[in-house]
């Protein structure tokens, strides 16, 4: 990570705290690891992701309908899922430094400074060889990238063989051989390394003796596998249709840095798409797409997102791949897509002894259908939207300020109501005209301080408009609207504020552009 990108996430942090976004969960008590609160602020971007993302996937498409699961479920469902066997993370511990990694992460992140240094390379010819280079022959002739490129598929062999056959020797040799040394330490004084299961688990008094052992669900997925057969009868759905859901996920990482990109308590968005046996991997097409059109239309540049195709692909996948999105870390995972197969549902018919098919009436069989899922954590799509937000500015007359250029739709206030002075009846007309506006945006009405520090507040939690209410208003009911980003002013009708409004801060306008 670049010294810069770094300080840009201690900024965000810190800014998130400040200004009531984000607060290390049980502060007074030291706070609690990789847990965190969203505050006043947070929870209103946080509502406003949720509700982008559920209108779309729910609203938009009509075959896709919504869940509430329960976050406890029958501790079988994670035998039938996997988990309580398989939901393991490798870890390995630096001697010298103490520090604990996981260390598939290790090599994957030495992967990827392989990968730098091909784009390195290529930089460099395309500087040397200026309009007649050509990518592709570069790529595929060049000895020094030839070479990397076979460290590249030899690793990514040897990482599949040692997660796979849960190979833990194999893992520690790739570790050595890739000559990786502890970021903290600089040494490669490694242990072994160990299997770690990542469920958190809880007594429940009521259930059998020997079943009493309940987990917190490590994902949202499993509660609409289970209620595959509730939703598609009594909705009388048809495949293909998806079941969406947003809840809370649990995972105990092994190394749970970076702010609240890797949460121990987090929240998930989920929606698994039922298909027709042999027809997954064209709907895995056509949610990759739509799921990176979702992103796009925020506005965050396409160059900060990317598809990242699995190569270690679970046992029950076909197909898999993140979409990652420019972190102030770097390229990581903010979304994944998943063909996994008819796994699930199959397992659970195994498991519960109930049979969970579809009965195709166009040709007139039932099958277990197949299944595409769309994954995203709610908490990494706040920091993504967060640190893209997040810029510091120095304005024509010397001063600086830190603004979050927030989507509108998006944004925890949409207006700020501010009475130019608190006098003079300025302070009661502008309350007549956040009455008016209060039910169709989230307004915010202060009267201390002087406007521009009022107006460096409301930059600061990113609310896109400003209302200034002042003596002409009095006499023309006219307002001063100030925009965000650009800092200009207009002068405009009070009768005119609500449609200005409503065309820049609704959800309905950003789903028009999907
Ligand atoms: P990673 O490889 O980063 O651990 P994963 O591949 O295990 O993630 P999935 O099981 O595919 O993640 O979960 C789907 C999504 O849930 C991820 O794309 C991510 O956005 C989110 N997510 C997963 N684990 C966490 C976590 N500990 N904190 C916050 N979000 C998470």
């Amino acid at each position: 990570m670049a010294q810069q990108d770094e300080n840009i996430l201690k900024k965000v942090v810190s800014h998130a705290k400040e200004y009531g976004f984000v607060f290390p969960s049980s502060e007074i008590y030291d706070g609690l690891g990789a847990v965190y609160d969203y505050g006043q602020n947070g929870v209103e971007l946080k509502n406003n992701i949720k509700e982008y993302w559920w209108r779309f996937m729910t609203q938009l498409h009509s075959n896709i309908v919504g869940i509430d699961a329960a976050i406890f479920m029958h501790p079988t469902t994670w035998k039938a899922s996997g988990h309580v066997d398989a939901f393991n993370d490798p870890m390995i511990d630096n001697r010298d430094s103490k520090k604990r990694y996981r260390a598939d992460v290790l090599v994957e992140d030495a992967i990827a400074r392989i990968e730098d240094k091909i784009e390195k390379e290529v930089e460099k010819a395309a500087k040397r060889f200026g309009e007649s280079f050509n990518r592709e022959m570069f790529l595929t002739t060049n000895p020094r990238v030839l070479e990397y490129q076979s460290k590249i598929s030899e690793t990514n062999v040897r990482l599949q063989h040692a997660m796979n056959a849960n190979d833990m020797a194999a893992m520690k040799q790739l570790v050595l051989d890739l000559e990786i040394t502890d970021p903290v330490s600089g040494t490669r004084n490694w242990t072994d390394v160990r299997q770690f299961n990542l469920m958190f688990s809880t007594d429940m008094g009521s259930i059998a003796e020997d079943a009493n052992k309940i987990y917190l669900r490590p994902e949202t997925a499993q509660g609409i596998f289970v209620n595959f057969l509730n939703v598609q009868k009594t909705g009388r759905m048809k495949i293909p249709f998806g079941i969406a859901q947003i809840g809370k996920a649990f995972r105990n990482e092994i190394v749970a840095r970076q702010f609240i990109f890797r949460m121990r308590e987090f929240e998930q968005m989920e929606m698994q798409f039922f298909v027709k046996p042999g027809e997954e991997l064209k709907w895995y097409e056509y949610w990759k797409e739509k799921r990176m059109r979702w992103h796009h239309a925020l506005g965050f540049g396409p160059e900060n997102y990317r598809f990242h195709d699995h190569l270690n692909l679970a046992h029950y996948a076909n197909a898999a791949c993140d979409i990652q999105f420019n972190f102030p870390m770097g390229f990581k995972e903010l979304e994944g897509i998943h063909s996994r197969t008819d796994f699930d549902l199959k397992s659970h018919e195994k498991y519960s002894g109930k049979k969970i098919q579809y009965f195709d009436p166009e040709d007139n069989q039932s099958y277990i259908p197949y299944v595409i899922e769309t994954s995203i954590g709610l908490d990494r799509m706040f920091l993504a939207t967060l640190s893209n937000a997040y810029r510091e500015e120095k304005l024509e007359d010397g001063s600086e300020r830190v603004v979050l250029s927030i989507p509108p739709a998006l944004a925890p206030q949409k207006v700020a109501i501010l009475p130019l002075v608190k006098k003079d009846g300025l302070p009661e007309k502008a309350e007549k005209i956040m009455d008016d506006l209060k039910y169709d945006f989230r307004c915010f009405y202060e009267d201390k301080d002087a406007i521009g520090k009022r107006y460096r507040r409301m930059d600061a939690i990113g609310t896109p408009f400003c209302v200034t209410v002042d003596h002409q208003t009095l006499t023309d009911d006219t307002v001063t609207l100030r925009y965000r980003d650009t800092m200009k002013q207009d002068r405009l009708k009070i009768a005119e504020l609500r449609s200005s409004l409503k065309e820049a801060c609704s959800l309905t306008s950003l789903l028009k552009r999907l």
